[in-house]
């Protein structure tokens, strides 16, 4: 899978790099598979029988996260993201982003969340040393969010822990919309009008065929480049350089000031040549690509 080199144009220190020589900066742990949600374009509840939970036994043990991040660490690695499934799912979990905050070397500790138990977790979450969160809300029209969740989520759940995050402390949050044509497009600008003036980011995401029966069609990705120009009719935007190499959203403030928006176009503009993620799954696989089929064990 990968190699430990000094010599590649990306690489600047002993650097972990994959096959195709990018450097691996940034891991994604996977804390848990399962989730209190069933979003229809991730874990749709009638292909059930398709995926597979990991059994509790076979769960990576925090000692063992914590000890390969800091292996990943001394090699690169200066990102690190929780997720899932739904991380705040992971019992105990406060305790492992406490000892992650203490490896000298990560930057950045983020979480990415659906946000269904955030207002209860928020507070413990940022006394525990997490810097950065990351919300996923694919629309504010409360009876298509909980349709697009596999009627398991809700809306004002997921806006109370938006609030419950800021009274916390927590800045700029990354708030994620995945769109589908003909599901959610129809609702960005009431999104952007609602995070507009905050400091949070709204990011859209294309609709990605994420390879486990989403039963995904290209018809329904809204290719980013829309979705901008529909913003465009009502607001003015300008693009903002990327912050480092590597980052996969492309950037965009409003000319007035009132903060920014992103894009992540992995259909129609795929980043992998700068990509410089790779991702730990829940049993303690790494996989250097999120379509991956195979990982490695470790
Ligand atoms: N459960 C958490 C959540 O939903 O935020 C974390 C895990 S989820 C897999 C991470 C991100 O992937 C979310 O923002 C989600 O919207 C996005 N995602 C899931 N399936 C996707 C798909 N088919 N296309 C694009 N983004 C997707
Ligand atoms: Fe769960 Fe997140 Fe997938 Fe939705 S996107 S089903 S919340 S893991």
């Amino acid at each position: 899978m990968s190699s430990v080199t000094t010599s590649t144009p990306l690489a600047n220190s002993a650097t972990l790099n994959d096959a195709f020589q990018r450097p691996i900066r940034d891991l994604r742990i996977s804390v848990i598979d399962r989730c209190n949600f069933r979003c229809r374009y991730c874990m749709p509840e009638e292909e059930k029988d398709h995926y597979k939970f990991i059994e509790k036994k076979d769960w990576l043990q925090f000692e063992e996260i914590f000890r390969l991040t800091g292996l990943f660490v001394q090699l690169g690695v200066t990102k690190v993201r929780l997720t899932g499934g739904e991380p705040l799912l992971r019992e105990g979990l406060p305790h492992l982003i406490k000892k992650l905050t203490a490896l000298p070397g990560i930057e950045d500790l983020a979480l990415t969340t659906n946000g269904s138990l955030l207002a209860q977790k928020a507070r413990e979450l940022k006394e525990s040393g997490l810097t950065r969160l990351t919300v996923s809300l694919d629309t504010l029209d409360a009876g298509l969010f909980r349709t697009m969740s596999g009627n398991r989520g809700s809306l004002d759940g997921v806006l109370r822990g938006i609030r419950e995050a800021e009274r916390a402390g927590f800045e700029g949050i990354k708030v994620n919309v995945v769109v589908q044509k003909g599901i959610n497009d129809h609702t960005i600008l009431d999104l952007v009008r609602h995070f507009r003036g905050t400091s949070h980011v709204l990011r859209f995401i294309e609709y990605m065929d994420v390879g486990n029966c989403n039963h995904w069609r290209s018809e329904f990705v809204v290719p980013s480049a829309e979705i901008l120009k529909r913003i465009q009719e009502h607001f003015s935007l300008q693009p903002v350089k990327a912050n480092y190499l590597g980052e996969v959203a492309e950037r965009y403030q409003y000319l007035d000031g009132k903060g920014e928006i992103g894009f992540i176009s992995s259909v129609t503009q795929p980043f992998c040549g700068t990509c410089t993620r790779a991702r730990l799954s829940t049993d303690g696989k790494i996989y250097t690509c999120l379509f991956a089929g195979q990982g490695t064990d470790l």
